[in-house]
């Protein structure tokens, strides 16, 4: 028998910023089950994987068997969710168990969802489901592998505990690894508060551990925010360039680290279309693929109101710095997507804007009219700039004006190269992930397991996994997710 894991969790959230965290404990797991264990993640962490398969190991990652030392907390924020402001959310659902310190000297939490009810529950029963924890097991540790900063998943664990959702479920429990859990709605809660001192706390405490570049600036509180501009601005970018519909964008699903939370409805385009929603709950198509930097932009706004009685005594003058500062999202969140554009197409360094941008733009109008899958249609292209363009051409409609396209392109000498090393051949497929939850729900973990190695992989192409690099099957409807 494995040794129980030696864990040494720190308490700094909860001892910095007392008033946003209350002590809680986990529900108590009738029979916890591993599904899934992160041992990359662990060992990254300082984990023995081996212990943390132990009895007690398991216990630990449900929250039952607490390390001396440890306090978990439930986090209160608040947040706009769908537009409409809601002063106290907080973790319905999950607990803090509290900060590590990685292999690189990094502190990172390690927080449970789906371990029961909290003082934040509202309506909610506290509980997650098997296969929305395992969707954000995979989803996540995907967009780790395409390199799109994330928070990470440790392990899964199903608890032999029913669900009541639609139908009656097996509930689980997710380890989820962030850099922290701060959002702009925990700003929003503390500014909501009217404790300045709190806020002021709270962005101390965001300073040293995610930009502590800001601290030496002669107004932090201004180069903290300017750096959670520049932070979202790129992490958004990557998400255009991969194809990503977060789905659930509300300021309390925004990180203060720049890392991509929250994978409840999110999903991947099957095909190019800005209009694409796939959460059930969206019917306004307010977090629409081609609305995700609209959207980024605006909750920035929302983190500056709750910043301004940190940016200056003067609040006019506060103003003005945040709208200042506000105003530099869209030039910079578009260097980052002209960059990313500009190496999926393989464009020679130096190449003229103006000529990279009609590039950029006249190919997305033609693969918005065919409704191409993105993933596989940017590999094609690279096989387009070795010269074979058959691949590309058989999902294109408008064959002439594709052509005269690729005239142009190849015309500034694409690299195929260094297209491979950028355009991902595996992603996270809607029917693929779906296929795996229903094997993993029924008892069968092989394909979940064998999907998680492919999308360990992304860039490098492997024989025998074709299936995994083709788009969905067509005929299957529109994919409908839930959160
Ligand atoms: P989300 O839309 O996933 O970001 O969740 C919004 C809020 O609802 C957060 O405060 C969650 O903790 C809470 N929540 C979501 N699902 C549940 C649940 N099953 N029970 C209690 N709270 C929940
Ligand atoms: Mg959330
Ligand atoms: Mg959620």
């Amino acid at each position: 028998v494995a040794p129980a894991p030696t864990v040494s969790f720190d308490d700094r959230f909860a001892r910095e910023l007392p008033e946003l965290a209350v002590a809680w404990q986990a529900d108590e797991v009738p029979d916890p089950q591993l599904l899934v264990l992160n041992d990359a993640l662990a060992a990254e962490l300082g984990l023995d994987p081996d212990a943390l398969r132990s009895p007690e190991g398991v216990r630990l990652l449900v929250g039952n068997a607490v390390p001396d030392g440890a306090k978990p907390v439930a986090q209160a924020y608040a947040g706009h969710q769908f537009g409409g402001f809601v002063p106290r959310l907080g973790d319905g659902r999950a607990l803090l168990l509290g900060e590590l310190t990685d292999a690189e000297g990094r502190l990172r939490d390690l927080h449970l969802k789906g371990s029961g009810r909290t003082p934040f529950s509202r309506g909610g029963d506290g509980l997650a489901a098997v296969g929305p924890m395992l969707r954000e097991h995979v989803v996540s540790e995907a967009m780790h592998a395409l390199g799109i900063p994330t928070t990470r998943s440790l392990a899964v664990v199903a608890t032999g505990r029913t669900i009541r959702r639609e139908t009656l479920l097996p509930g689980a429990v997710l380890a989820r690894v962030a850099s922290s859990h701060l959002r702009v709605g925990s700003f929003q809660y503390a500014r909501a508060t009217g404790d300045a001192e709190l806020l002021r706390r709270l962005a101390d405490h965001a300073i040293a551990r995610h930009h502590p570049a800001s601290a030496d600036a002669e107004n932090p509180y201004l180069a903290l925010f300017e750096a959670v501009v520049a932070a979202q601005a790129s992490l958004i970018a990557r998400w255009m360039l991969v194809g990503f519909v977060h789905g659930v964008m509300n300021t309390d699903n925004t990180t203060i680290s720049g890392e991509t939370i929250d994978y409840g409805p999110c999903a991947f385009l099957d095909a190019f279309d800005p209009a694409t929603v796939f959460s059930s709950i969206d019917t306004g198509g307010r977090y629409a693929y081609g609305n995700q930097p609209i959207v980024a932009e605006w909750n920035l706004a929302r983190f500056a109101e709750a910043l301004l009685p940190l940016l200056s005594d003067d609040q006019e003058q506060a103003v003005a710095l945040a709208v200042a500062a506000l105003e530099r999202f869209r030039p910079q969140y578009n260097a980052a997507w002209s960059a990313g554009m500009r190496a999926k197409l393989g464009l020679p360094e130096g190449l003229d804007d103006a000529v990279a941008t009609s590039l950029a733009e006249d190919l997305l109008a033609l693969v918005q009219e065919s409704r191409v899958d993105l993933t596989s249609f940017f590999r094609a292209l690279g096989t387009a700039a070795r010269g074979d363009a058959e691949p590309a051409r058989l999902v294109v409609l408008d064959l002439a004006r594709f052509d005269a396209w690729l005239e142009r392109w190849r015309a500034v000498g694409p690299d195929a190269e260094a297209m491979d090393r950028v355009n991902p051949v595996y992603t996270p497929r809607n029917h693929l992930v779906e296929e795996a939850l229903q094997a993993a729900t029924a008892g069968d973990l092989a394909p979940l397991q064998q999907l998680l190695e492919v999308l360990a992989a992304p860039y490098e192409e492997r024989p025998g996994l074709e299936r995994y690099a083709a788009p969905a099957p067509g005929g299957t409807g529109p994919y409908r997710t839930f959160c």
